[in-house]
This record gives C-alpha cells, sequence and structure tokens, in this order.
C-alpha cells in the first residue's frame, strides 16, 4: 500500500545530513519525538490496565487526551463488546476538546464499524485535531485504514511512535494476519 511509504516521510537519510536546515529539522523532530513519546507511554500504562482474559481476542489499548501539555483525558479497553480506548478517554474528557487537542493511542483507531462503531469517525466527530498512533493494525483489511480516515477528514496522523513498545502490549498480534 502507497500510503505506507508515505507515513515515514519526515525521516532523511544518507546525503541529506550535513545540510544545517535539515540538521535544524532533525532537531525540533527529535524534541517532538521525545513529548510524543512520553504521552504515548502514558496511553501503554492505560493499555496494560486491561485484563487479556476480557480483552481477548481484541489487542489491549491505551488512550490518552492532551491539551497544552497536559493529559486531559485517560481511557483504555477493558472487555470484549465494550467501548474503545479512544472512546473512553473521549468519555473521560467529558466535553469537546479544545482546539489543538491530540489524542495519542497505542494500536491506530479502527476504521470499520463493529458493534461500537468507528473510532476513527468518533475522533473526527469529536473535533481532536490531531492523533499520535503507536502500532498499526496488523490485519490487512484496517491496515492504515483509520489513519487514512482520519487525515482525509482533516485530522493530522503521526504515527509510528514507539511502534515497538506498543506492539509488545499484545504479544502475538503484530505478526497475526486475518
Ligand atoms: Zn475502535
Amino acid at each position: 500500500m502507497a500510503i505506507k511509504k508515505a507515513f515515514h516521510g519526515g525521516t532523511f537519510h544518507g546525503g541529506l545530513a550535513g545540510n544545517p536546515f535539515i540538521a535544524r529539522f532533525r532537531k525540533i523532530e527529535m524534541k517532538k519525538q521525545t513529548k510524543h513519546e512520553w504521552f504515548m507511554r502514558e496511553a501503554i500504562s492505560e493499555a496494560l490496565k486491561g485484563d487479556v482474559a476480557k480483552t481477548s481476542p481484541n489487542p489491549r489499548v491505551g488512550s490518552v487526551i492532551v491539551e497544552s501539555g497536559v493529559i486531559v483525558g485517560r481511557g483504555f479497553f477493558e472487555s470484549d463488546g465494550g467501548p474503545h480506548a479512544e472512546r473512553v478517554a473521549l468519555a473521560d474528557l467529558g466535553r469537546a476538546p479544545l482546539r489543538g487537542a491530540t489524542l495519542y493511542v497505542t494500536l491506530e483507531p479502527c476504521s470499520t464499524h463493529g458493534r461500537t462503531g468507528a473510532c476513527s469517525q468518533a475522533i473526527v466527530e469529536s473535533g481532536i485535531s490531531k492523533v499520535v498512533v503507536g502500532a498499526l493494525d496488523p490485519t490487512s483489511v484496517h491496515r492504515g485504514a483509520g489513519l487514512v480516515a482520519l487525515q482525509e477528514a482533516g485530522v493530522s496522523v503521526d504515527p509510528n511512535v514507539l511502534v515497538s513498545e506498543c506492539e509488545a502490549i499484545n504479544p502475538g498480534f503484530a505478526g497475526r494476519e486475518t
């Protein structure tokens, strides 16, 4: 899928290393990554509150909502058939997010309407400005689709933050292909 390549945009390789503008951009990127990683770790700790016995066969997922550097909503996926982490975090916030609010989630938001509706749609409707994502959904039908849905609706998407840590939440899930 072509989009996968686009999602790695922003990473520079080889010949550009000596360019002072690129070096400066890299510094900014690193700063941003550090902030993203810090909040993603909070989302990971939310995900780990899930009990595998209850979430199975679904993966454990955690989410936090950040406004001006402050976590204002948290959520994790608790049980099969229950609301997904993103919806729990939005409900925890309990109001419309402020302009510029960022939602962090350990796994790409779902793009299909299941029992609880697509989270990518719920995020768009909530007014969240930006979504930072850890792991992609390994299933070929979903992989990247949730991110495309968000981007098409005008939500800024920053994927691939702490991917291996996010994948480690659900051993075996990352390699699953259905
Ligand atoms: Zn979902």
